[in-house]
């Protein structure tokens, strides 16, 4: 069952100008369900712009974005952000997380946004950081955690919500190699339970090689990634 898919996206900036990029040639790619694929690409390839055209936070030139089967193009913003909210999860290099709120606070708010009850939504944050082994640091702010702490929330976080979609940029390319090592660990176990869809954009090869495949966002194509 495909979960995500896109097909023949296109993306250019500054289009009549001198300073004219084609950054997206027409990527063709489908995730399933349960599905981990690593995105590989040299800096300046085009990996942000593929994650937030795939998030629905930036349109193509062309092209569509298919989320549990729904065609997301020409879609409003309502649907669109509806969608976003639901149905992907973000997580970034560096954990974004509300400096003011605790770890536990950090994993409920965005249910609340999507509706969720707060008895719900505070026993779901309780039951990922437990998963994570963070149950003892549930009321710390992220000032008071780890690096490596801090991205866990920030994993739980994106999969409060049970999105069928996880998007991740270097989620742990600011970690020391150890802890990165382990944190990406806890990653792939919550999304081989949870069995969505996770597009995860790394420069770790070895880390790459723990997923189910490898591509290669090359001169605005999507290929077969290094075996
Ligand atoms: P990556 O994340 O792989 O480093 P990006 O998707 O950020 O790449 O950018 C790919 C290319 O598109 C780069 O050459 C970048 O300079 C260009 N680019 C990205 N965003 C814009 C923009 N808003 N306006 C003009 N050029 C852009
Ligand atoms: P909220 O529910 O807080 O209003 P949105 O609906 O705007 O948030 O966005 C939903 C998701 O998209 C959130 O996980 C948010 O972190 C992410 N997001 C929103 N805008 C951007 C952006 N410009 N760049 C990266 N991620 C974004």
């Amino acid at each position: 069952e495909a979960m995500l898919q896109l097909d023949g996206l296109t993306k250019g900036y500054l289009q009549g100008t001198p300073g004219a990029v084609e950054v997206l040639r027409g990527i063709d790619l489908t995730l399933s369900a349960g599905e981990t694929v690593a995105l590989v690409a040299p800096s300046g390839a085009g990996k942000s712009t593929l994650l937030h055209i795939a998030g629905l936070l930036d349109t193509p030139d062309a092209g569509r974005v298919v989320i549990a089967g729904q065609d997301m193009s020409g879609k409003g913003d309502r649907a669109r952000t509806a969608m976003r909210r639901q149905d992907i999860g973000f997580i970034y290099q560096f954990h974004h997380l509300l400096p003011e709120f605790t770890a536990a606070e950090n994993v409920i708010l965005p249910q609340l946004a999507n509706g969720a009850g707060r008895a719900a939504a505070a026993a779901r944050a309780a039951e990922l950081l437990d998963r994570v082994g963070l149950s003892a640091r549930a009321g710390h702010r992220p000032a008071e955690l780890s690096g490596g702490e801090q991205q866990r929330v920030a994993f739980c976080r994106a999969l409060a919500n049970r999105p069928r979609v996880l998007l991740a940029d270097e989620p742990t390319g600011n970690l020391d190699p150890e802890t990165s090592d382990r944190v990406f660990g806890a990653l792939m176990a919550l999304v081989a339970e949870t069995g969505l869809a996770a597009l995860i954009a790394t420069h770790n090869m070895e880390l790459a090689a723990r997923m189910d495949r490898v591509v290669r966002l090359d001169n605005g194509r999507i290929e077969p990634g290094p075996v």
